[in-house]
C-alpha cells in the first residue's frame, strides 16, 4: 500500500516479481495544493475500496496474501498515519505480518524489475522528490539532490502562478513545444546538488515582463532539466555506472527522457524508463520491495512500525542488493 502523497495506491506481487495488480486513485484538489489532511481523507475513504479492487483484478482472495507491505516515509505525516493505520488494521483481521517500506527504494526498486536494469544511477524527479541515487556499500546512497523545492514542485507552482493549472508538468510540456526561444534563466547547481526556487522566481518575472509563456516554459524546462542531467551524468562517471534510471512523475516529459538519452549514448550507457504506470507513485513498487525485503530477512514488529516522514534513502538497508 502507498500512500505517502495524494496518490492512494494497492498493489500485489509474488515472490518471483510478477505484478498481479496495481492500481491507485489520485486526489486532484480543486484549487491549490495538496494539503496533507486532505490527503490522509482521501486514502481513508478509498483504500479499503482499493483493496478490494486489486484483489479482484488479481483473482485472490484476503487469504492468499502473505505479507502486508507499506509505504512507511518519506511523505506526509497524516496520509502516511493512514495508510500504516489500514496497513496494521488488515495485518490483524488476516493474522499476516506487516513490513514497513521506504518510498524511494521503491521507486528503484519496480524500476530494476520492470525495465530488467541491473545496477543503474537512478534520477528520480516527481512532485517531492529530486534526487539521483546509486548503490553503493550496501546502500542506495544520494549522490545527489535538490536543496531546495522538488523539479515537479517548481513546475506545479509555476503553472499555477501563470494561470496553466495543475499538474503543471504536462501543462508547461505542451507550452514549451511551441517555443524554440531560450531565455536566460539562472542555472543552479551546487556541487552535486541543485536548487530551483530562484529558477522559478525568475521564470515568473521573465513572465510578468511580458516575455510569451511558450518561450519561458521552454527556457525554465531546458534550464532545469539540463541541471538534472548535469548531475546525474557526474554521478554516473563518478560511480561507474553503465545504466541509467529515470523514475518519478516528471519522466512522463519527452524532452526530460531525450536529453538523458542523448547523454546516456554519449557514455556508451543504456537508459532506461519504466511503463509511465510504475514511474509515479504506484502501490506495486511497495509490495515488490516488501518481498524482496521480507525474503531478505527484514521485519517490522507492529509496536515498532510508527511512520517515518523524512526517512531518507540512504538510511536503509537492502540486502538484496549485492555490490557489483
Ligand atoms: P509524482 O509526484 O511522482 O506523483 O509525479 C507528479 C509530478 O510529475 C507533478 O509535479 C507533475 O507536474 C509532474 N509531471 C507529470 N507529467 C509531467 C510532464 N509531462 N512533464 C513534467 N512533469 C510532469
Ligand atoms: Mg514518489
Amino acid at each position: 500500500m502507498e500512500g505517502t502523497a495524494e496518490k492512494t495506491g494497492v498493489g500485489i506481487v509474488d515472490d518471483a516479481g510478477n505484478i498481479l495488480s496495481s492500481i491507485g486513485k489520485q486526489l486532484i484538489p480543486e484549487s491549490g495544493g495538496i494539503h496533507p489532511r486532505e490527503a490522509a481523507e482521501h486514502h481513508a475513504a478509498v483504500i479499503v475500496p482499493l483493496i478490494s479492487e486489486a484483489l479482484e483484478e488479481a483473482q485472490l482472495e484476503l487469504k492468499d496474501i502473505d505479507l502486508i507491505a507499506f509505504a512507511r516515509g518519506p511523505g506526509l505525516g497524516p496520509a502516511l498515519r493512514t495508510v500504516a493505520t489500514a496497513a496494521r488494521s488488515l495485518s490483524m483481521r488476516i493474522n499476516k505480518p506487516i513490513l514497513g517500506v521506504n518510498h524511494c527504494v521503491g521507486h528503484v526498486e519496480i524500476g530494476r524489475l520492470t525495465t530488467g536494469c541491473a545496477d543503474p544511477v537512478t534520477l528520480y524527479v516527481s512532485g517531492g522528490n529530486s534526487q539521483v541515487i546509486a548503490f553503493d556499500s550496501g546502500r542506495y546512497q544520494v549522490f545527489g539532490e535538490t536543496l531546495d523545492i522538488a523539479a515537479g514542485n517548481m513546475l506545479d507552482q509555476f503553472a499555477r502562478q501563470t494561470g496553466l493549472g495543475h499538474p503543471g508538468g504536462p501543462k508547461v510540456e505542451n507550452l514549451s513545444k511551441k517555443s524554440d526561444n531560450y531565455i536566460r534563466l539562472p542555472y543552479t547547481v551546487k556541487g552535486m546538488d541543485l536548487a530551483f526556487s530562484g529558477l522559478l522566481t525568475a521564470a515568473l518575472r521573465k513572465y510578468e515582463a511580458g516575455v510569451p509563456l511558450e518561450d519561458v516554459c521552454f527556457s525554465l524546462q531546458e534550464t532545469a532539466f539540463s541541471m538534472l542531467v548535469e548531475i546525474t551524468e557526474r554521478a554516473m562517471a563518478h560511480a561507474e555506472k553503465r545504466e541509467v534510471l529515470l523514475v518519478g512523475g516528471v519522466a512522463a516529459n519527452q524532452r526530460l527522457r531525450e536529453m538523458l538519452q542523448i547523454m546516456s549514448d554519449e557514455h556508451y550507457a543504456e537508459f532506461f524508463m519504466p511503463p509511465l504506470e510504475y514511474c509515479g507513485d504506484n502501490g506495486a513498487m511497495i509490495a515488490w520491495t516488501g518481498a524482496l525485503a521480507f525474503t531478505h530477512g527484514l521485519r517490522t514488529p507492529v509496536d515498532q512500525s510508527f511512520v517515518r516522514l523524512r526517512w531518507r534513502v540512504d538510511k536503509v538497508d537492502v540486502p538484496w542488493v549485492k555490490q557489483p
